[in-house]
């Protein structure tokens, strides 16, 4: 700029000096003074050429510099930052953010204008020091603030940098704010995250904790009770007259040490099935047989209730992949289930149906059914729909939910459909497996006693 002065004094010198040199000239020449008039017109051409040659070097100086604030002033505007320069505490620039975080359409609105209408000065922070320097327009020590405080008492979260800066023997603050509201936000929630990753790990470990106490007590509570009942089934068997069979204590002993293992057992299933332990070696079995077998083995349970239990088939044979152990539970369960909530002389159906890729088996009774409000939880942990402790069903509530997980293991679904008053169905799709000749299908399904102690088991309840 300093240059940009000298160019245009020595520009406005020249041309006084051809302004005076054309007067001189046109005097002489008006006296007939023909040569000296050629001199002076002459020297006044030299002077116009130099004239000429440095207003042209002015030009290209002034483009420059014009293009330098262009330049200057499109970085300030862009930039992200608000950005104000006030002298003695009154405006003399604002950018486009500045003016917006003001609230201003048009920065020049308020040049001039006193700082403080539009900024709370926080004298605490900012020293009174600096402040009268500021207010006087010294120069101070630069500084970074991390609240900006608008005079309408808004607090806004932002880093601001504040440095005199001297121009042209003048000294200028320079304001420069950038918001970190959102940053603040995201560490914000970046703490919260993290925090709640480490309440997830504890939980986690926790859960780990109570899964692996309750199989380890479910496992202390089985070993006992197994062999209280393995000596009441050899006393059974043997027919001992310490403890006659036919007694009704002797059965009620029997009957409540299966209820207590059916309960054992399926809390020790379920803790396995969560911690993803539940050991499931699956092979193939022709379904059909194994339901009919499970359904045939129920038969005198079922005649002691004054029921029915029909089984038929639309397929004699379907191939699954299953863990046959896990079918034995889910047929059972839910014949069990049937039994319990059917009154006498109602019925039992078990159908199979082929759906090509897909077995259905449907488990339907004639009983109280379900009502319909009840019917979206019923496979979830420990619900019963009658919570009284005077209801006339006893169980835990937690059959179905490990039914539909077993299911679920074998890669089937479960479904329920129930009219309350008339019935309910519960129905199964397993995936069939295709069967090359040379592939091994289980023939036979365990029988005899294992089944019999499955469904002592599975029917204690009743
Ligand atoms: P529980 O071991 O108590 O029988 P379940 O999980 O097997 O628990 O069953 C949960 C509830 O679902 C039962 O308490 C009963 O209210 C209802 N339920 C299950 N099966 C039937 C059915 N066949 N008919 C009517 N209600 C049923």
């Amino acid at each position: 700029m300093k240059s940009y002065h000298k160019a245009q004094t020595k520009i406005i010198a020249i041309n006084m000096v051809i302004c005076l040199a054309l007067i001189l000239g046109l005097v002489i020449h008006s006296y007939n003074n023909f040569n000296f008039g050629i001199a002076i017109i002459t020297l006044l051409l030299i002077m116009n050429g130099l004239s000429f040659i440095s207003s042209i070097k002015m030009k290209s100086h002034i483009d420059k510099v014009e293009s330098r604030l262009e330049l200057l002033e499109e970085v300030l505007e862009s930039a992200p930052n608000a950005v104000f320069v006030h002298r003695k505490l009154k405006f003399t620039y604002l950018n486009k953010k500045a003016a917006e975080l003001f609230g201003i359409e048009n920065p020049e609105n308020i040049i001039g204008k006193p700082v403080e209408d539009y900024v709370k000065i926080n004298l605490k922070a900012v020293g009174k020091e600096r402040y009268e320097a500021c207010l006087e327009g010294r120069p101070f020590k630069p500084m970074v603030e991390k609240m900006f405080f608008k005079a309408n008492g808004q607090i806004i979260d932002m880093e601001i940098y504040d440095s005199s800066i001297e121009v042209n023997n003048e000294c200028y603050a320079l304001v420069i704010c950038r918001n970190v509201t959102e940053q603040k936000k995201i560490a914000e929630l970046k703490e919260k995250i993290n925090e709640d990753e480490r309440k997830l790990r504890e939980k986690i470990e926790q859960d780990k904790m109570k899964d692996e106490f309750f199989a380890n007590l479910s496992h202390e509570l089985r070993t006992p009770l197994t062999i209280i009942l393995g000596i009441l089934q050899l006393l059974e068997k043997s027919n001992d007259k310490i403890a006659p069979v036919e007694d009704e204590r002797f059965q009620m002993l029997k009957h409540n040490g299966y209820r207590l293992l059916r309960l054992v057992n399926n809390l020790l299933d379920i803790t396995k099935i969560d911690s993803g332990y539940f050991e499931m070696t699956k092979k193939k079995y022709n379904i059909v047989t194994v339901v009919e077998d499970i359904t045939a083995s129920v038969i005198d349970y079922v005649d002691n209730k004054d029921l029915n239990i029909v089984f038929d088939t639309e397929v004699e044979e379907k191939i699954v992949s299953c863990h046959v152990d896990s079918i034995d539970r889910i047929i059972l369960n839910l014949i069990a289930n049937a039994v319990k909530f059917t009154p006498n002389g109602g019925s039992i159906f078990v159908n199979i149906y082929d759906e090509a890729e897909k077995v259905k088996i449907i488990i339907k009774d004639t009983g109280i059914g379900i009502k319909e409000e009840d019917l979206p939880y019923i496979f979830e942990r420990f619900r019963q729909v009658d919570k009284s402790f005077t209801r006339n069903h006893e169980g835990s509530g937690i059959g179905l939910s490990i039914v539909k997980a077993l299911v679920e293991l074998q890669g089937g679904t479960i479904e329920v459909r129930s009219e309350y008053g008339k019935g309910s169905e519960f129905i199964i799709r397993l995936p069939v497996e295709e069967v090359s000749v040379v592939d091994m299908v289980c023939a036979t399904v365990e029988g005899g006693i294992g089944r019999k102690q499955k469904i002592s088991i599975e029917f204690s309840d009743l």
